[in-house]
């Protein structure tokens, strides 16, 4: 390592704490769906992440599941507006009212879900997430969506600094880069003492 300490092009992945199984309460379990809306998931989206469409079948069948059991679901909504400062940083995306600000209609909300627009990373800065969750008594949270080292890995990071049980599965996030879903998943399970797994297949929701 040198001093002062700058990354060399290629680092190794530290160890990933995967869990092979994890088995929820549905009654203190919420699913928090980050930003999966047309701009960061559909083709002639604004702000295109490559592999969010091939997550679209696996946080269907995980949707499906929740639903199921009749857990709670949260959905975050990335909103802007005209000049929005955020467009400094990133091209204009999810301006309100237009179609890339929609939420994919594969995982569209039902009528008693909970939607969060947000206007930065983290679900909870200014928005009305941490009430809700409140209010439901939940106290862990399945987050999954899409971009997984920027908006997910800020909620994720949000939630675990308010003693939130994360639990983030790796085939239910998308990141521009391999290594930015690497980041992602070590800092959940290190950082923010969550739990990962590789798939959504290994977690389970019971009554
Ligand atoms: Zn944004």
């Amino acid at each position: 390592m040198a001093v002062p300490f700058i990354p060399a092009q290629q680092v190794d992945v530290p160890e990933i704490n995967f869990q092979s199984a994890v088995t929820l309460p549905a009654a203190k379990t919420a699913l928090v769906i980050v930003d999966m809306q047309n701009d960061f998931v559909k083709e002639g989206g604004s702000l295109v992440v490559p592999t969010a469409v091939e997550t679209l079948p696996i946080l269907q069948s995980l949707l499906g599941s929740a639903r199921t059991v009749g857990m709670r679901v949260a959905y975050t909504q990335d909103t802007h507006f005209a000049d929005d400062p955020e467009y400094k940083i990133w091209p204009p995306h999810c301006k309100q009212g237009t179609w890339g600000w929609e939420i994919v209609e594969e995982l569209a909300p039902a009528a008693e879900d909970l939607i969060c627009p947000k206007s930065r990373y983290d679900g909870f800065y200014g928005t009305w997430l941490e009430h809700h969750l409140k209010v439901w008594q939940v106290e862990n949270l399945v987050i999954v969506g899409t971009v997984a080292s920027i908006c997910v890995l800020h909620t994720a990071a949000s939630a675990g600094l308010r003693w939130y049980n994360v639990v983030v599965p790796a085939d239910g996030v998308s990141a521009l880069t391999e290594f930015d879903q690497a980041l992602t998943l070590r800092q959940v399970s290190w950082l923010y003492t969550g739990m990962v797994t590789r798939s959504v297949a290994d977690i389970e929701f019971v009554s």
